[in-house]
């Protein structure tokens, strides 16, 4: 029988039978798994802490017949501050559902699970505006999945230059002056959102969310990296919106 040993974090749970569970987990080893996990929702299960929503934790898995099954789990972090606040929960479980989308079965991706749980732990900390975290996840998932946008070049001439006045969601980048007639459909962008976008694509870990930006900047960069999610993505998440409606009343 096959085994896996991995340490993974539950980005959802599905409710299946009177107690069982089938949950979907990003590992450390294998990328995106989905697992049955029997018993799951017996108030005394020992699986009880380890299948919830934002659960990292130790597993020990086995291959059944179709797909894998829980034997043990341990859990390592639950970042249960996030149940403390609706808006803050929300945009947890949008999170969740950003890496779900992106990750991918037999496709172990490191940076992307590290990042995750470093901006899970920003969120629970409550240090940094959600929006903020939430605006830094999204572009940094964004490259770390293969769609890094490019802001030091214009992408249709190629040429490197002091200001670039639009960003084209479809030609994925900046354009300049003179280039900005190709994409009637591209967005105004302020050097500001320029300069954070370029920093959170170049910053490690630890200085992802060293930094403030001004109320005028945080709402251009939240539509632009919506648009940008969505696009690529090819996808519109509901908790977004959710996130959006919770958010005007804040
Ligand atoms: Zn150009």
């Amino acid at each position: 029988m096959q085994e896996l040993k991995t340490k993974g974090l539950v980005l959802r749970e599905v409710a299946v039978g009177e107690a069982d569970k089938i949950i979907t987990i990003f590992t450390e080893e294998q990328g995106k798994i989905s697992v049955s996990a029997r018993g799951a929702r017996k108030p005394r299960s020992r699986f009880v802490a380890g299948t919830q929503v934002f659960a990292y934790c130790d597993f020990i898995l086995y291959k059944g017949k179709n797909n894998w099954n829980l034997s043990q789990v341990e859990v390592i972090e639950t970042f249960h501050n996030l149940r403390n606040d609706i808006y803050v929960l929300s945009c947890g479980i949008y999170m969740m559902e950003l890496l779900e989308t992106v990750g991918e079965e037999n496709s172990p991706n490191e940076k992307l699970l590290k990042l995750t749980l470093y901006t899970l732990w920003k969120l629970a900390n409550g240090e940094l505006d959600p929006k903020l975290v939430l605006r830094i996840y999204e572009w940094k998932v964004m490259s770390f999945s293969g769609f890094t946008p490019e802001v030091i070049f214009c992408v249709h001439c190629g040429e490197e230059k002091e200001y670039f006045p639009f960003f084209s969601i479809p030609e994925g980048g900046v354009l300049c002056e003179e280039c900005c007639d190709i994409d009637s459909s591209a967005k105004k962008i302020l050097p500001g959102t320029l300069y954070t976008i370029h920093y959170i694509l170049s910053s490690d870990l630890k200085a992802l969310f060293q930094f403030q930006v001004s109320p005028q900047v945080l709402k251009e960069l939240s539509v632009l990296s919506q648009a940008f999610v969505g696009y690529y993505l090819d996808k519109k998440f509901k908790t977004l919106a959710f996130i959006e409606e919770l958010g005007s009343a804040y």
